[in-house]
């Protein structure tokens, strides 16, 4: 099974700015290693997702890979079973619109918050806090 992200915008896009402090776009893209390497920033690895402030006169972005494999998401799902959260996953194992809720939440945490990369948890913490908002 394969998640087309695009297909789910609107709901992410509500959901970026009811819980955004500032303007934040949202930007679908088929490779995110790729355009960020053309858009000159900084990504490490190729991950489904990242989040960049404010480069310039462009706003804050949260940026997603248009199409999302089985393994994809299986990834992050691990990730969050390992840090307990067993009965979330197991809700957005059956509802994909609350997976890429949870995804585009975990990246606006990261800009809202100025948290790298160490602290995953927390950005997930922060996004299922607003999930359940
Ligand atoms: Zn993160």
């Amino acid at each position: 099974m394969e998640v087309q992200v695009d297909d789910h915008r609107e709901v992410l896009v509500s959901e970026l700015l009811r819980h955004a402090t500032q303007a934040v776009s949202l930007e679908i893209v088929p490779d995110v290693a790729e355009w960020a390497k053309a858009n000159h920033v900084t990504v490490v690895g190729n991950p489904i997702a990242t989040s960049l402030p404010v480069r310039g006169q462009l706003p804050r972005a949260v940026v997603v890979r248009a199409k999302l494999s089985e393994g994809d998401l299986s990834g992050v799902l691990g990730r969050l079973d390992f840090s307990g959260h067993w009965g979330e996953t197991r809700e957005m194992r059956k509802d994909l619109v609350m997976f890429l809720r949870h995804l585009v939440l975990h990246e606006l945490a990261h800009l809202e918050n100025n948290w790298g990369q160490s602290r995953e948890d927390d950005c997930d913490e922060w996004a299922f806090a607003r999930l359940a908002a």
